[in-house]
């Protein structure tokens, strides 16, 4: 079995912007950032022949490439922030690209995430039942001073397939698979 997820590399420059903005956060655990991705699809523990079948999908798909901007920190769990993440500015292509990928997937035999798609990039998660009040509250004003965070707009010309090593402290991500989105302009 293989643990497997569809995600949006991003480029190194806005990793940087990403990786300073974690700093400017007051967190226990910060992804690494060669970690920071845009998760379009989470796939879970697949098997091999099954994931090949999904990369053929997936490397069928055809869509556009777009800009994307990444703009505001927020977090998943209102009172008790679990999940800190850099959002996403509404991007109609990247919904469609993640329509298409889910439909690809999904013709393909897989199952992916049904979650509702809330586009973020995470920065951290956090568990709640250990984050102290004070620490909660510093980390909650840090975030509304960095509301203003942005980086991009960039260029998102393809995505990928990983592949996830979990580990005791983070996880591995190794890109099985990269696949071009058509050129806008083309
Ligand atoms: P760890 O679980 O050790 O913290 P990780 O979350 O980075 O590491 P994975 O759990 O393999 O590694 O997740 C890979 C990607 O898929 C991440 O973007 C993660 O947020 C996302 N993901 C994981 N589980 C789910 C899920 N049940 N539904 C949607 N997305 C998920
Ligand atoms: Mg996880």
């Amino acid at each position: 079995m293989i643990r497997a997820f569809v995600a949006l590399p991003l480029p190194d420059p806005v990793r940087q912007q990403l990786n300073l903005l974690q700093h400017l956060l007051p967190l226990p655990r910060r992804l690494p950032p060669e970690n920071l991705h845009l998760t379009l699809a989470f796939l879970g523990e697949v098997p091999s022949d099954l994931l090949e079948d999904g990369h053929h999908a997936l490397a069928a798909l055809r869509a556009p490439g777009f800009t994307l901007t990444l703009r505001g920190v927020e977090a998943f769990g209102a009172a008790a922030p679990r999940l800190v993440y850099a959002g996403v500015a509404p991007s109609e292509p990247l919904l469609h690209l993640h329509r298409k990928v889910i439909t690809a997937l999904r013709g393909a035999g897989l199952a992916p995430d049904r979650r509702r798609f809330t586009p973020h990039v995470t920065l951290a998660r956090l568990d709640p039942q250990r984050l102290a009040e004070a620490d909660r509250l510093r980390l909650v004003s840090a975030m509304v001073e960095n509301a203003g965070f942005a980086a991009g707009p960039f260029t998102v010309d393809a995505f990928a397939l990983y592949r996830s090593h979990l580990g005791r402290d983070a996880a591995h991500y190794e890109e099985l698979a990269r696949y071009p989105l058509v050129a806008a302009h083309a």
